[in-house]
């Protein structure tokens, strides 16, 4: 299998500290917009329905000068070497310098180098929590950021920060040649979806998985099986992804957070999600898995 979008670079090593800044490759941020110099739209078609139009090409700053952005930047962190290149994450509130402009991550996806866009969904979540860390929450002292670790301590109070992730799961849930797929009330026009939601605390993945499911849709599931991992930057979670079996009930959507639910056919599946995401690649495995099951 290839690796998934915003897995980590194999040529990347992390770090916190640069004993020497220099020369290197920037990975700037306004909210969840990344600077990048940027070509003219692509004519092609998207195939995210979030994302009406893509650039044709894209490319990441890459500076001589450690101090480019100047006072300019609200922020700065080091985040390590890719290919060997000294690699930083930095936040700025103003406009972008001249031949550089302010673009959506997700309109990135297929359009950067793969290793730059991954680096850029960890990028995102760092400065993401370095912002909303500079504070203790429990005393609220001034944080200090650690140089071996990428932590923020509180002096008064000893409390350690780390950059937060939220796992989630995601179920396929399969009924012979069917896949139960879903819409939220946010999603554009057409599209379904496997079904997903957030672990609590006290929960195991499995019992997370049968808590979602028998919330949104009302079914209920036997033979999970494990299906791959991804990190998803907006803003900060981990989808875990598995493939069930229905084992009773009837489709039973839950008001508020699912606005339709059905069972499709394998060989007459809806709008999908982009391939930028795991939901993608897990509905496609299993639809090609049910296919050649059919074929035989
Ligand atoms: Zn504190």
């Amino acid at each position: 299998m290839h690796e998934l979008p915003f897995a980590t670079p194999a040529d990347y090593e992390p770090a916190c500290f640069i004993e020497q800044p220099g020369e290197g490759r920037w990975f700037v941020f306004k909210g969840d917009q990344v600077m990048v110099e940027l070509g003219p739209p692509d004519p092609r078609p998207s195939d995210d329905p979030r994302v009406r139009e893509r650039p044709s090409w894209a490319r990441l700053p890459l500076q001589k000068n450690h101090n480019w952005l100047g006072s300019e930047a609200t922020r700065t962190l080091y985040l390590g070497r890719l290919g060997g290149v000294p690699c930083y994450a930095a936040e700025l509130a103003g406009e972008a310098p001249a031949g550089f402009a302010w673009q959506g991550l997700r309109a990135l996806f297929s359009v950067l180098d793969d290793a730059h866009f991954a680096l850029a969904g960890r990028a995102l979540q760092l400065v993401e929590w370095d912002r909303s860390h500079q504070f203790c929450g429990r005393c609220g002292a001034r944080t200090e950021a650690k140089r071996d670790e990428r932590v923020r301590i509180c002096p008064a109070c000893k409390l350690s920060a780390y950059p937060r992730v939220a796992p989630a799961v995601m179920a396929l849930i399969r009924r012979e040649n069917q896949l139960l797929l879903a819409r939220g009330p946010h999603f554009p026009a057409g599209m379904y979806s496997a079904l997903a939601g957030f672990v609590e605390p006290g929960e195991s993945l499995e019992q997370c998985l049968a808590r979602e499911v028998e919330e949104e849709v009302g079914v209920r599931i036997s033979n999970t099986r494990y299906f791959a991992s991804q990190s998803w930057p907006f803003p900060h979670s981990m989808m875990i992804a598995f493939v069930c079996e229905w084992s009773s009930g009837e489709i039973r959507p839950q008001a508020g957070e699912i606005e339709e639910a059905n069972w499709f056919d394998v060989l007459q599946l809806p709008k999908l999600p982009s391939k930028i995401s795991i939901a993608r690649r897990l509905i496609d495995a299993i639809s090609a898995e049910i296919r050649s099951e059919i074929a035989k």
